[in-house]
């Protein structure tokens, strides 16, 4: 008994000291309009890591569904093997974290054990990349960067097939249940004042509501020439990467006066600062998105049906 206990640490201890002596492998990966600059940490066996690097290939080229280019054309992409099941339950990408400091870097917590086809199914790496649409926001207004990033992993999981129309229509309306939820006497800007511990489902779904509002107020008022695709392309082409942290009023008049009509601050006016939830019942009828029993329900005839459509299929008008 004393000698396995004596001999285990041992074994450990190689383990590890083995494993960190093994380098990342260090990788670029073409995508439309980026060259990402990969850096898979250790221990991962090499058809994994393989694996794992055409995920990121994929999963990063999902946000050139929204105006045909990734926002960054040389991001950082680090993956960190969590050591199986030791956190992140059955999550094949338990965490996932956009930094910048001097560069954007994107980071991602895997678990190794996972079967690749998880990855693809998982919406971590869309969210992630999709941050980088939108400049650094402050932190009070934390629920615009995290809005529309919970906005935009739903469509562009749905225009990259991962998810049905329907699909995606269910998780989105999922998601403004639990913000709905979530803590009723917040405004969305107090919600961030709280943080993400004691408001996440507030933040997150609040301001996923707001871009969805603004998308259909784009389209519908433009006849489809412009929407939020539209509007964060253009975002790109005059501010992106930006090395600066913009407040949120800052970036949402930035945004109206590259649109035809505004739409962001009107927005902004009317639901920052006010307690409950974005009311977007009406918008979802509209759009033809019935729920029944908290279930969705495509309906084919509605009096937004084709603007519905052109938001899942990605007919962007750029
Ligand atoms: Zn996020």
């Amino acid at each position: 008994m004393h000698k396995v206990l004596a001999v285990i640490p041992v074994i450990l201890v190689t383990t590890l000291v083995s494993a960190a002596a093994r380098p990342p492998l260090v990788t670029e990966a073409q995508i439309p309009g980026a060259t990402l600059r990969i850096e898979v940490q250790q221990p991962i066996a090499d058809k994994k890591a393989a694996e794992i690097v055409e995920w990121l290939r994929s999963a990063s080229s999902n946000i050139s569904l929204a105006y045909g280019r990734f926002p960054n054309p040389s991001p950082r992409v680090v993956v960190i093997p969590t050591g199986g099941r030791s956190w992140g339950g059955d999550s094949p990408v338990p965490f996932g974290r956009v930094t910048r400091d001097g560069e954007e870097k994107i980071e991602f917590f895997v678990n190794p054990d996972r079967p690749i086809q998880e990855y693809y199914a998982d919406w971590t790496a869309t969210h992630e990349f999709s941050h980088l649409m939108l400049p650094y926001v402050r932190s009070r207004h934390k629920w615009i960067s995290e809005g529309f990033a919970s906005y935009y992993q739903n469509i562009l999981m749905a225009r990259a097939g991962h998810y049905t129309a329907s699909e995606a229509w269910q998780k989105l309306y999922a998601g403004f249940e639990r913000g709905r939820l979530s803590r009723p006497e917040l405004s969305p800007n107090e919600a961030a004042a709280a943080g993400i511990r004691k408001a996440r489902m507030k933040i997150y779904w609040s301001g996923a509501a707001i871009a969805l509002l603004a998308d259909i107020e784009l389209r519908e008022r433009s006849g489809g020439r412009e929407s939020l695709d539209v509007a964060l392309d253009r975002l790109q082409r005059c501010c992106l990467p930006s090395n600066r942290s913009w407040n949120g009023p800052t970036l949402f008049a930035k945004l109206d006066s590259l649109v035809d009509i505004p739409v962001f601050m009107p927005l902004y006016r009317k639901h920052a600062d006010t307690a409950g939830f974005p009311d977007i019942r009406p918008a979802l009828k509209r759009l033809g998105v019935a729920i029944e029993n908290n279930s969705v329900r495509v309906l084919p005839h509605a009096e937004l049906a084709d603007l519905r459509i052109d938001i899942t299929d990605g007919h962007a008008p750029l």
